[in-house]
């Protein structure tokens, strides 16, 4: 039996790439399910992520055209990681295989007929790996290396150079459904989950049309939200940063009692002193300062908020037009 696939895309202010996005996915799915790698039941679920632009007018107008396109609109912006646990929960229903992907098709298509033979050699997971980023800037290059080196450095499992463009069976994402967290880093909880898995290499393009969605700033929170989602060392390096002072400041106070005592000279060297207190003072802020980000962190996931809410879906619309018909 040929499987269903599903291509999930989240889509915040997409208006310019929507067009020509959906026109290089539908050949692709045609082309596999002419040649029986996938079913004719297959489809694109676009995720309306709250645009403030004609997205989701463009979504519709796609979907009353083309079959082989669909979507739902959350009802407000809700970011990019959310967006994508709303598709992949919602395609996981009438889909076998989820693949995920960018609306900008960055990550090369022609990688879905690979990821689709490795699902069919067993694996559960296939993630798309970026082979080089040739077409990157040197900046994004740099940081995005850099970010996965220190995710590495901090313990953080994850699959080096892998974003979110990643095939999952529904049986992974029936156990994907049980992670709750609300701090979400996708690929950070994949890795968690197991089962077989391979990797497909592709080399990422250049957003060929509309502007990058994550800036510098956004990039840097969510490089944050997943070391402090995923890894407790920075904590335990306080700690042991705390443990090592504590020692030096043992043997200080040894040294300074015993040298009051034996050779009892006068007291001298403000600078010092003063150089210290600023360097404990503001490490101490420091360390504070981190540790109230896991305490929000908690603070965050005890509310157990819902992650997004789906205003409007034409995949159902579909479906009970269909039972009407029956
Ligand atoms: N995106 C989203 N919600 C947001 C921001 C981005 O759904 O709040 C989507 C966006 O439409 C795109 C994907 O996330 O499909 C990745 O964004 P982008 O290509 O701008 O990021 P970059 O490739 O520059 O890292
Ligand atoms: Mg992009």
């Amino acid at each position: 039996m040929k499987e269903i696939l599903y291509v999930v895309i989240p889509c915040y202010n997409e208006e310019p790439v929507l067009e020509e996005t959906t026109k290089r996915l539908k050949e692709k799915l045609e082309k596999l399910i002419e040649k029986e790698k996938i079913s004719e039941k297959s489809k694109v679920m676009y995720v309306n992520d709250g645009s403030k632009d004609n997205t989701w007018n463009i979504i519709k107008n796609i979907n009353e055209r083309e079959k082989l396109f669909t979507g739902i609109s959350l009802s407000r912006n809700r970011g990019h990681q959310n967006a994508l646990v709303a598709g992949l929960l919602e395609a996981k229903k009438y889909a076998d295989i989820v693949i995920s992907m960018d609306a900008d098709l960055q990550d090369d298509i022609n990688a879905i007929d690979e990821m689709i033979e490795k699902y069919n050699n067993g694996c559960e997971i296939v993630y798309g790996v970026r082979s080089a980023r040739k077409k990157d800037s040197l900046f994004k290059k740099f940081t995005a290396e850099g970010f996965y080196k220190f995710m590495e450095m901090m313990g953080v499992e994850i699959v080096y150079n892998h974003a979110d463009y990643r095939l999952t069976s529904k049986k992974v994402l029936d156990c994907f459904q049980n992670y709750r967290e609300v701090n979400l880093f996708l690929r950070g909880i994949f890795p968690l989950i197991g089962f077989k898995t391979d990797i497909v290499y592709y080399e990422r393009d250049k957003r060929f049309a509309g502007e990058s969605k994550y800036p510098l700033k956004k990039m840097l929170n969510f490089a944050f939200d997943g070391i402090t989602s995923f890894s407790v060392k920075p904590i335990s390096f306080i700690l042991g940063i705390g443990m090592f002072f504590s020692v030096i400041s043992f043997l200080f106070l040894l040294y300074i009692v015993l040298k009051k005592i034996f050779i009892n000279d006068a007291v001298s060297g403000w600078t010092s002193t003063v150089a210290l207190i600023c360097f404990f003072g503001s490490f101490q802020i420091l360390c504070i300062g981190l540790i109230g980000e896991y305490i929000s962190k908690i603070y965050l996931e005890v509310k157990d908020r819902p992650r997004y809410f789906i205003s409007e879906n034409l995949e159902e619309n579909q479906n009970s037009k269909i039972d009407e018909k029956k």
